[in-house]
Formats: structure tokens, sequence, C-alpha cells
């Protein structure tokens, strides 16, 4: 396949956002990227395109143009309804192929790590799944894109010199969310469903599986409470549950409590789990190890519970509590029963 020249790279302009979206809402991480595009484009004096792809998806255009998008580029039709990699990808692909975007950028979800590599191998561009941050190379004006590599120890900063568009994939929770501005305008760009796209779908979508993690997932929580080894069992979990109910918190979990069998893998936070970054984050017996650590260490506070005060966690935490886990919590509990 030929390598691009300097002028075919010319022609790819913006940065595009793919937005994420279930039940008619547009999900945390869009409102992420688009803040962090905002930059990009501001920096390659260009513009921010939010694309919509799926059924009834019109609707949520103002939506990204308040969060900082220049352009919704919808494509609106009832057959994208379900989310189906093959057909999303090679919708994505027609829409990239026309308007020619210089980054493309999407959250690094289930969704998002379905979608793009596929998108990637379509137009022949390079890809760097797992982003933690974004930049722009001054001099080159290149996408310089950081992730975490071997095992967290070290951070990488990738380019794609050659190839265009480049394309990221990003974790969630960790670039702010720009707040709405309801006064911002921009346009909207409707793009049908190309009919080589309607036929060329090979799955469908028979049944859809929700998410194991019981209660308020780990990724719409504003209070999680993490169990690690020294909850010491399923029982120990029971107290975290019974917590988070009374103050409508998550409960998260360390990999050794995960690897234990005391709690599904769908509670796990850390650089094998989820990446979380709730306004309170209670860690319980958890000694706080880098790979935990890289999960969570940007929620806004963070308090440890531990019996050891130099364990990890005790010198990240805003409030270390020193003490027997089963004796500090239900006390909390009682306290916070009587306010
Ligand atoms: C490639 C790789 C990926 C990994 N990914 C992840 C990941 O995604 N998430 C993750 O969490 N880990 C991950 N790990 C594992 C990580 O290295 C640690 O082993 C793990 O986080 C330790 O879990 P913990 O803190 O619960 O257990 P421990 O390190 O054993 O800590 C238990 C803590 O509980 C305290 N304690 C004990 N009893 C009590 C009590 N009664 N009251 C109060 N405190 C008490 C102890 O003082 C101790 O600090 C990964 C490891 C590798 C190699």
């Amino acid at each position: 396949m030929h390598t691009p020249t300097e002028t075919d790279r010319a022609q790819y302009r913006n940065v595009w956002v793919i937005a994420e979206h279930r039940d008619g809402k547009l999900k945390g991480v869009t409102f992420e990227l688009l803040g962090a595009a905002r930059r990009l484009a501001d920096a390659r004096q260009s513009e921010v395109w939010c694309v919509l792809l799926g059924s009834g998806v019109r609707a949520l255009a103002g939506e990204c143009i308040a969060r900082q998008a220049d352009v919704a580029l919808v494509m609106d039709d009832p057959r994208l309804a379900e989310f189906v990699d093959e057909l999303h990808a090679d919708a994505l692909t027609k829409l990239i192929e026309k308007h020619k975007p210089e980054i493309v950028v999407c959250g690094a979800t289930a969704r998002g790590r379905a979608l793009i590599p596929r998108v990637a191998v379509l137009t022949n561009s390079g890809l760097t799944a797992d982003c933690t941050g974004l930049d722009i190379d001054p001099e080159t004006g290149v996408l310089l894109q950081t992730r975490p590599a071997f095992g967290g120890n070290i951070i990488a900063t990738i380019k794609s010199v050659s190839h265009r568009p480049q394309m990221a994939t990003v974790r969630p929770r960790v670039m702010a969310e720009p707040e709405p501005q309801t006064a911002r305008k921009g346009r909207v760009i409707s793009e049908p469903l190309p009919t080589a796209v309607q036929h060329a779908a090979r799955m469908k979508v028979l049944q859809a599986i929700t998410n194991t993690a019981e209660g308020i997932h780990l990724a719409d929580a504003d209070f999680i409470i993490t169990g690690g080894r020294g909850l010491r069992g399923k029982k120990g979990f029971e107290l975290l549950r019974r917590f988070a109910h009374l103050v409508g918190g998550a409960v998260g979990a360390s990999r050794a409590a995960v690897d234990a069998g005391w709690i599904d893998y769908a509670h796990q936070v850390g650089q094998t789990g989820q990446t979380v970054q709730p306004k309170v984050y209670m860690a319980c017996g958890v000694s706080g190890q880098i790979q935990h650590l890289v999960g969570m260490q940007s929620s806004d506070i963070i308090i440890a519970v531990n019996k050891d005060p130099n364990a990890p966690l005790m010198k990240l935490a805003d409030f270390a509590v020193v003490g027997d886990v089963f004796e500090i919590l239900p006390a909390m509990m009682d306290e916070i029963r009587r306010v």
C-alpha cells in the first residue's frame, strides 16, 4: 500500500471525536474527549467534529456542540440502532474517506475497542490504544499519544508520522469534562448510511447482556468504596455493600480480592480493571500497589483505611485512617446514620 506524501497528508483537517451513547444519552467519555479535542484543534487551528452514529442520534447534536464541538456529523439510521462493530466501522470509514479528519479519538471502552481497530485497518492508519494523554508536537504538528507501556513501568509517547488520520483511543475518566455552554453555536452535517455499507454486515445482535456489576456502576459513581485483601472474604464485602448503600455509592475491589473470588471482576479497579475518577474514593484494606493506583489516583478525594500507616495508599490519601476496617467502617456508618 502506498505511503501518503506530504501533499496527501495536507488534505486531512480537523479533530474528530466518536461519540458514545446508550439509551439516547451521551456517555461521559464523549464530553471528556470533546474537551481534549478542543485543545488539539485549537493548537492545529482547526475544528472539533463530533461523530454521531446510531438511531435517533440527531437529537444529541446540540449537546455535543454545547460541549465544544464545532460540527456534529450525524449518520442517523434505524439500521444503526444496535452497535454492530462491523457495520459501524464501515460507516465510519466512509465518513473518514469523505471528510478526511486529521485526528480521530474514541473512548477506550468496550465499544471503542471493538470499533476503532477495524477502522484503522480499513483506512490504513496508525492507532494508539488506551492513551492517558494527548498533545500536539509544536514543531511538527503531529499528535503526541501518551500511554503506559510494559505493565505501567514506562510511559511511552507515540506518533503516527506518515499516515492519516492519526487515531487514538483514550481511557475514560482520565481527561476533564468541559462545562456545557448552551449558547455555543455549531453546524450539523447529516450523512446517509451508504448503500454499500447496509449490505455488508454479516453479524446481528441477538441479545444484549448488561454489566454484571451489582448496584451503581463504577464508571457512573461519585463515591466508590473499594475493598482489598484486608477485607478477608465475601463477608467483608457485605460490609462494604451496606456502606455503599448508605451513602449511594458503588463498590470497587483490588485484583487480590477479585482473584480470591470474593467479588466479580466487573468491580476491579486498576491497570487490568477499570479506571475511575469519582469525587470520593475510599480504599479499605488495600495496600496501594502501582497497578491499583493507576486506576484511581485521579479521584478528587482519596480516603484510605488501613492497619498499616506505611502502606503506599496511606501516603497518597487525602485522609488516612489507621485502624482495623471492621471497627472503623461500622463506627463511620453509625455516625452517618446519626447526622
Ligand atoms: C500485570 C499486573 C496487573 C495488575 N492489575 C491490577 C489491577 O488492575 N488492580 C489491582 O488492584 N491490582 C492489580 N495487580 C495486583 C497488584 O500488584 C497487587 O497485588 C494488588 O493490588 C494487591 O491487592 P490488595 O491491596 O488488596 O492486597 P495487599 O497488597 O495484600 O494489601 C492488603 C492491605 O490490607 C491491609 N489490611 C489487612 N487487614 C486489614 C484490616 N483488618 N483493616 C485494615 N487494613 C487491613 C494490609 O495492611 C495491606 O496494606 C496487578 C498486578 C500485575 C502484575
